[in-house]
Formats: structure tokens, sequence, C-alpha cells
């Protein structure tokens, strides 16, 4: 069955990764927004109850779940066309980004896609240059956006930043944890600024340029100037809220790159993109003045950011309403939603 719209140039969305972190977002911004969504659901994947629920709470508010595998290339291809997908969106985990390669065949062959959007979300990868292992994955995503490139296929990179959270840099979802309680963890003098995005945001915002002339074939770059912080600066924020300081230790550069150097997967990763973001400065060293950027602000100058101030006040409340046997007992990091188990694997 089709989603009937009343607004017939709204194009439909699949959303791939629906079930996952940042796809959560986009979802749930897509339908918000109005739009024919579908979901597209791993086979096997509802077997976990935390993901089933996920699925459940998207078609309750009108997701079109749709069973298949992005690198299935004819039960792609029959999703795409079946359902008439104008927008592929997709949000595969780090694991997963050469699997887009089999998915981009399917659109290229089905030819009615008229924007993709990779699996981005985070820094632009021609840019950045982290040390390994987070390379290796910069590496697919290049690959990735060069295959697309070529393929003709409209598309859009979304380089949000980092998400709105205590940047722990061994943490993939860090907005899934609560900020420190017992010290802070600052990488090498603090000073070093980024940009730090809601994940409402991340999804919010990136629908408003699925069918933006303006975006087509860009790199659009989130750059929030009221969510501008160092690593400080974020744990004075949260000092505020918390009505207390916190000791603070330093985590060096040689750190960062002895975490990243275990080659441990996912954590080590995320230290090598803690280490070029806070150490080398990925996220502020270049001016988005190329021709292939835009930058989001300058796109919506109307469009408001939810403020790290709001994002940290949503973490306070979760603190105050957690459940706690032992006032004086203090967690070190403590999950505000079911967290999803993963697998650790070390070269
Ligand atoms: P997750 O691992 O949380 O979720 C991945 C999703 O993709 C899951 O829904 C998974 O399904 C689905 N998936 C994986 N492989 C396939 C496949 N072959 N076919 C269909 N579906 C598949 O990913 P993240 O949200 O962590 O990462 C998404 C993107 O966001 C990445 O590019 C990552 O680098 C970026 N990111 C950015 C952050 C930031 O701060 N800016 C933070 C975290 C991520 P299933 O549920 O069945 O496993």
């Amino acid at each position: 069955t089709r989603v009937s719209t009343a607004k017939i140039n709204i194009g439909r969305v699949l959303v791939v990764g629906a079930t996952g972190f940042i796809g959560h977002f986009i979802a749930e911004a897509s339908l918000q927004a109005g739009r024919p969504t579908y979901v597209l659901v791993r086979p096997g994947s509802t077997n976990n109850p935390s993901k089933a629920s996920a699925v459940k709470a998207l078609q309750d508010k009108g997701a079109i779940s749709v069973h298949g595998l992005i690198n299935d290339k004819e039960s792609m291809e029959k999703i795409l066309k079946e359902h008439e997908i104008d927008i592929v969106i997709s949000a595969v985990g780090g694991a997963n980004i050469m699997d887009q390669l089999i998915l981009l065949e399917a659109i290229k062959k089905v030819g009615t896609v008229k924007r993709f959007l990779p699996s981005e979300f985070g820094h632009d990868v021609d840019r950045a240059e982290p040390v390994e292992p987070g390379l290796t994955m910069y590496k697919e995503k290049q690959k990735v956006r060069r295959m697309v490139e070529e393929s003709g296929v409209p598309y859009t990179y979304i380089c949000c930043n980092s998400i709105a959270s205590w940047p722990y840099f061994d943490n993939t979802h860090p907005s899934e944890v609560l900020p420190p309680l017992d010290q802070f963890q600052i990488y090498g003098d603090g000073t070093v600024k980024a940009y730090f995005v809601a994940g409402t945001d991340i999804g919010r915002l990136t629908m408003k340029t699925v069918d933006d002339v303006r975006t087509i074939n860009k790199n659009v770059h989130f750059r929030p100037l009221c969510n501008l912080y160092n690593i400080n600066e974020l744990a004075s924020l949260w000092e505020k809220k918390i009505g207390r300081t916190l000791p603070r230790v330093t985590i060096t550069e040689d750190d960062l790159l002895a975490a990243a150097a275990e080659n441990c997967i996912p954590e080590s990763i995320v230290a090598s993109f803690t280490h070029d973001i806070f150490i080398k400065g990925c996220q502020i060293n270049f001016s988005v003045d190329g021709p292939n950027d835009v930058e989001l602000g300058s796109l919506y100058p109307e469009e408001t950011f939810r403020t790290l101030d709001e994002c940290f006040n949503d973490f306070l409340v979760k603190l105050q309403s957690e459940d706690k046997p032992d006032a004086n007992e203090v967690p070190t990091k403590t999950h505000v939603v079911e967290p999803i188990p993963i697998a650790a694997t070390c070269a």
C-alpha cells in the first residue's frame, strides 16, 4: 500500500537505519514533516525487543516498514520501484558503509530516485584526516562519495558535526549517556572548539535539505554559532546545571593516540575522531566556502537550533528522574536509555 498525500510534491522517503542512533532521528523528523516515510528494517532485526519497539513506535506515527537489506540489490530495486521512492536517506553505521555501494547500484538501475543522502552525519570526510582506525571509515565514506558522484544520482552530504552531549572518547552514541558526575576528562588543554547539534535538529534540518534545489550535490555544513563550545566550557556548563564543581583530569594527545592505536572497534574509532576534533580542530580549521559547500544557517536563516544549554537541561531532568537508592552514590556513566550492546573486537 502506498501512503496517500495531499501535497503531491512531497517526495516519498526511504530511511535506511531507522532502528539506529542517527537514523531514528531522521525517521522521526520525516514523519514530523508529514512526509510519506518508509523505513527499511533488516530481516530478523525486530527479534531484538528494543528494535521491535522502535519500529512499532515509528509505525504508530505513520511509518511504513519494509523488510530488506541494502546489500541485496534485487530486493532494493523492488522496494524502490514498488513504493516509488523519491528520496533515499541512509544512516547505516560504520561497519556497513560499503554496503551502500549495492544500494547505489539499485538506485541507479531504478532511475527514479531524485536524491540520495549516503550515511555521513559527521565531518566532511574529504577534509578531515583522523588517525587510524577512524581514517579507514573515512576512506570508505570517501569511496561511497566518489561512486555516488560518478553515478549521476543527485546527492546531499550532511556534515552535522558532533551530537549534542558530553563527547566521551570511547562511546559511539554519547547522547545516550549523561555527562560526567564524578570527574571531567579534558582533552589536551580543552580550548579547541567544536559544534554540537541536538539529534532532533540533525533529523529536522536534514529533512529540510532533501528536496531543496540549493543542496543538490552539496556538502551541507551544520555550524550553529550558539553551540560552538570547547570542552572546558562544556564542563562549566554542566557544573552550572548540577550545582557543583567536579575535578578535571587531562587526557593528553598521546593518551588519545594510544587509545586509537589499541584498535579496539568501535572505541578506538571514537578515540581517533576525538583526537581529530579536540586536538587538531577538524571541525573549525577550514571555511565552508568551496564550490560544493553550503552552510545550513545561510540556507535557512529563520531556523533556530536547540542550544546546548537546553540539551544539558534535558540531561539534568533525566538525572533527577532517575531512581537513586543512595543519593551519595555517584554513577560514572548512567545510561538514560536502554543501551544497545556493541560487540568490541580488538586487533
Ligand atoms: P547504528 O549502528 O546505530 O545504526 C545503523 C542502522 O543501519 C541500524 O538501523 C541497522 O539495522 C541498519 N543497517 C546496517 N546495515 C544494514 C543493511 N545492510 N541493510 C539495512 N539496514 C542496515 O548507526 P549510527 O547511527 O551510529 O551511525 C549512522 C551514521 O551516523 C554513521 O555514518 C556514523 O558515522 C554517524 N554518526 C554520527 C555521530 C555524530 O555525533 N555526528 C554519532 C554517531 C554516528 P539493525 O537495527 O538491524 O542493526
